[in-house]
């Protein structure tokens, strides 16, 4: 770091990505992508021409798109905001809503609490219970900014709809934004809340169920009033942060969603059996509603099961905080992998 940094940053301390290794030598579990390719229609989008048309900007706009996502879902395109990975669409939610604080859970997705001290925002920190459910009572009259993953990562667990309206209703003057990056795999959507909550939004990802993690599109629906706030900081940040080539492969993804429906119902069904295969090994895993598991690592511990998985090939995330240390987040791949995976945790475990 230098000393011309501004003050203000000098005490960050920036997200750490999952490993990214680049030997492709390991099977990866460890950042909750797809093992699955993109639809056929996808993986061939991306024609000469469009390269050719790199020379011009993308559109600003993203009127395609997001015509396309609001359809998908039965919104208007006026409440759909466009951002380059959901993390992009989480930064907008911090730099616009976060004046009087930010709450979200002590376990949950890690950059939350970094995009509350990038912003300045006071963090209320909420912990979860003793087995990582989320009482929301916990969440009734906070100020300004309200965050919750659900499913959560990386417990997996959910809340229902009744719980998010209880929340909804108990905050009517703070914007409650729901992260629902993995519920494509589970859970319940707070979109059936969005006609009647002006304070709710609701964020997504392209990453996870949409095989389409290095494209880096996000997307947040909510009340138009507040997609153009978060479009007025978008366009004073950077107005093509989409670019030309995940434009066109967006739109081709949303156009083969029933491809992807497939893929997720394969992965839900390969989760199921490794979790049961896992519980069969004496491991305690939580009831998952996403394309990953966290598993305990029973007496052996956190780190040690991690660094010998890692030994045999297979990269799983660990997590140094004390309250889940002892847990492995573990991606659900293919089926094979799933099965190689297990017998190393049991070669491991003997
Ligand atoms: N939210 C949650 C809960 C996540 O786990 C992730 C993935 N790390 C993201 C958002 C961000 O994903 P992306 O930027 O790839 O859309």
């Amino acid at each position: 770091m230098s000393r011309f940094l501004r003050t203000e940053y000098q005490p960050l301390k920036a997200y750490v990505p999952g490993e990214q290794p680049r030997d492709m030598a390991y099977i990866k579990l460890n950042t909750n992508e797809s093992p699955y390719p993109p639809a056929p229609e996808v993986l061939s989008a991306i024609t000469q021409n469009e390269v050719a048309l790199l020379r011009l900007y993308s559109d600003p706009t993203c009127l395609v798109l997001r015509q396309k996502l609001a359809a998908l879902h039965g919104l208007n395109a006026d409440q759909i905001f466009l951002s380059n990975g959901s993390d992009e669409a989480l930064s907008f939610l911090f730099m616009a809503y976060s004046e009087k604080g930010a709450a979200f859970a002590d376990i949950t997705y890690g950059f939350y609490p970094i995009y509350a001290r990038l912003y300045g925002a006071q963090a209320k920190v909420i912990p979860l219970e003793e087995d990582f459910t989320l009482d929301p009572e916990k969440y009734f009259g906070q100020e300004g900014l309200i965050v919750i993953a659900n499913p959560n990562a990386p417990t997996g667990l959910c809340i229902s709809l009744s719980q998010m309206e209880s929340i909804l209703q108990a905050n009517p003057d703070t914007v409650v934004a729901i992260d629902e990056a993995y519920v494509d795999f589970g859970g319940e959507s707070a979109l059936a809340l969005l006609d009647r909550y002006e304070n709710l939004l609701v964020v997504r990802t392209f990453s996870k169920s949409r095989c389409f993690a290095g494209g880096r599109l996000g997307y947040i629906m909510g009340a138009p009033a507040l997609i153009a706030d978060l479009e007025k900081l978008r366009c004073s940040t950077n107005p093509f942060n989409i670019d030309r080539l995940a434009l066109v492969l967006g739109e081709a993804t949303v156009d083969a969603d029933e491809y992807y429906q497939e893929k997720c119902r394969e992965i839900i069904t390969t989760r199921d059996a490794t979790a049961k295969a896992l519980e069969a090994l004496g491991l305690q895993v939580i009831p998952s509603q996403t394309n990953f598991l966290f598993v305990h690592a029973g007496s052996i511990g956190g780190e040690s099961m991690y660094l010998a998985l890692k030994k045999r090939g297979i990269l799983v995330r660990h997590f140094t905080k004390e309250r889940i240390k002892d847990f492995n987040r573990i991606t659900i791949g293919t089926q094979e992998e799933m099965q190689t995976m297990i017998s190393k945790i049991k070669e491991i475990l003997l």
